[in-house]
């Protein structure tokens, strides 16, 4: 029976996002000397490749044939190959295929290495200006609104900063639905085209960064990562500026219809308004 020293290795390979500067030597070197490329689109991966005179032989490995593929890539491994795994841009199996390959590669005994790089979710994360002591990483939303919504709403009393993938085609409607399930006070950054000549990082109350994305198509354009702050952080930041709307509102209305007003308008929960709107005019009554 071989032992592991004798079998092959699988190195997962990270890649840039988009600025070939951010490709690390040694992901050359690893993708140079390995005897095979396990890439998610093969001709994609092959530019990257050819681009550092890289010739190493591809085989393709992605969502639709992984299951089938794994079987015959562990057996090359356990004869002694080694084999690199990488995906379009980033790094692989963060949302992207491999996690079938490396988890068969931990059961048949075989050495799984990373060649950190690139992550969009982490580089976001690091300019978002959110708590990053602790945070959620969701992928991408369901795509039908009804699962979206659930989805959203689960998470709407989550306190680690949440990040989310999106497409250009569903940016729009997700970010109304996050109004809807999170309120329209929570912090969020939108982080597109990160590393790429286009690159922005928009930081707004979520109402407002939805409506900046649906008035300006540039932002719905590009690769995108959305962050929101987690709950707690979303409760004291958005407190003093419910206040103040209440504050009016109650000039005229009860609590009661302050809070459903003020929820119609900022998308709030209105639960949380109304406890808000019995402190604000509690306050007021002693103050008067
Ligand atoms: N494995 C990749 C990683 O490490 O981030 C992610 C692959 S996933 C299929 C592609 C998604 O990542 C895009 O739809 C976008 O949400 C995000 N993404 C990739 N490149 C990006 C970039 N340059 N700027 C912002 N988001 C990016």
């Amino acid at each position: 029976m071989s032992t592991q020293q004798e079998q092959g290795r699988l190195w997962v390979v990270a890649t840039p996002l988009g600025n070939l500067g951010d490709m690390t030597p040694r992901a050359r070197e690893v993708l140079a000397s390995v005897d095979r490329v396990a890439a998610e689109d093969t001709r994609h991966s092959s530019r990257l490749l050819h681009h550092y005179g890289i010739e190493t032989p591809m085989v393709a490995l992605h969502d639709h044939n992984e299951a089938q593929r794994v079987e015959g890539l562990i057996a090359q491994m356990r004869d002694g190959a080694s084999i690199a795994l990488v995906s379009d841009a980033g790094t692989p199996l963060i949302s992207d295929p491999g996690f079938r390959l490396v988890r068969a590669a931990h059961a048949a005994g075989i050495a799984v290495a990373p060649v950190p790089g690139a992550c969009a979710a982490i580089a976001a994360l690091s300019v978002a200006g959110l708590p990053s002591d602790r945070f959620v990483f969701e992928g991408f939303p369901p795509a039908r609104q009804k699962a979206r919504r659930d989805h959203f709403a689960a998470l709407k009393d989550e306190v680690r900063t949440l990040i989310f993938y999106e497409s250009p085609h569903r940016i729009e409607a997700s970010l109304q639905d996050m109004v809807w399930a999170f309120g329209g006070t929570r912090q969020a950054v939108l982080a597109r085209e990160l590393t790429k000549t286009f690159e922005t990082v928009l930081s707004l109350p979520l109402a407002d960064l939805a409506a900046r994305v649906a008035t300006d198509l540039n932002q719905r354009r590009g690769e995108l990562v959305v962050l929101l702050a987690g709950a707690s952080e979303a409760a004291t930041a958005g407190d003093g500026e419910l206040r103040a709307m209440l504050t009016t509102l109650l000039d005229y209305l009860s609590p009661r219809d302050a809070a459903a007003v003020a929820a119609r308008l900022t998308g709030e929960r209105r639960n949380r308004l109304y406890s808000l709107a019995l402190e604000v005019h509690d306050g007021l009554q002693r103050d008067a």
